[in-house]
């Protein structure tokens, strides 16, 4: 049986102070919560990282940052290396969120590079894909998916392929209110992990996680999570209410 991971993007939000209260809130409603198969990751922005690193001690979630940049160091004003992040014990990084690729222009093959950098480091990438609307009004959304896949993470070898987790997140459905459909999510996750057998074999697409992400709630998360090929979620901005994704974890370890 995979793991179920729900993984917090709390993107561009909360000043320190807030961030300090979320960050308590949620790591003490965890403590009541009995999680045997869910891990929880807390994906806040970089200026909280340490702060969410320490929170994890001793508390059930791990920290993730929101991006990371390609190079270990050197002349890239406001950048965070995967070196940076180690040494701060952040274990995931969310890499070509739909908001990078779009308003950074963060391209297949830069991305590439970034997952190189993050698994040189040991920190786990969450890879985001997903279609635009009308790329699935199109009915193209699968062949937009797998060329995602295919030129960023397909390329990698299936030792390294193993360590990257997939959040499929239909761009349509970011903080739209809007969420894929069960249905709509499932047959998504299925086509990626037949696509993953097809490269790397069966062993590693059944032990791949893919994510699904976009306006997942509480109200949603229970029903999408029941689908056999979601793993759990990416979650925005229900992630911002400590109530709320609790709620989304709890539905996880159903
Ligand atoms: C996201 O940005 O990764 C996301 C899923 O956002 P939201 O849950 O707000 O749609």
């Amino acid at each position: 049986m995979r793991t179920k991971i729900v993984a917090g993007n709390w993107k561009m939000n909360k000043t320190f102070q807030e961030a300090e209260e979320l960050l308590a809130e949620i790591s003490e409603g965890l403590e009541s919560c009995e999680l045997q198969n869910t891990d929880v990751i807390l994906c806040v922005p970089a200026p909280y990282l340490e702060l969410a690193a320490d929170f994890c001690d001793g508390s059930k979630f791990m920290a993730g940052a929101q991006n990371i940049h390609d190079q270990d160091f050197g002349a890239y004003t406001g950048e965070v290396s995967a070196p940076m992040l180690k040494s701060l014990n952040v274990d995931f990084t969310i890499i070509g969120h739909s908001e990078r690729r779009k308003y950074f222009g963060e391209s297949g093959d830069f991305l590439k590079k970034k997952v190189e950098a993050s698994l040189k480091h040991g920190i786990g990438p969450i890879f985001c894909c997903g279609e635009v609307l009308d790329e699935r009004n199109q009915g193209i959304h699968f062949e937009v998916v797998k060329k995602q896949l295919e030129e960023t993470v397909f390329l990698f070898p299936a030792d390294e392929f193993r360590q990257i987790i997939i959040a499929y997140e239909p761009v349509w459905a970011i903080g739209t209110g809007v969420n894929a459909t069960p249905a709509q999510a499932q047959e998504m996750h299925a086509a990626i992990r037949r696509w993953i057998e097809g490269k790397f074999g069966e062993e590693v697409s059944e032990s791949t996680i893919i994510l699904y992400g976009g306006s997942c709630n509480a109200g949603n998360a229970a029903e999408l999570f029941r689908q056999p090929d979601v793993d759990g979620g990416l979650i925005g901005g229900a992630s911002l209410k400590a109530s709320e994704f609790l709620t989304i974890v709890k539905a996880a370890e159903k």
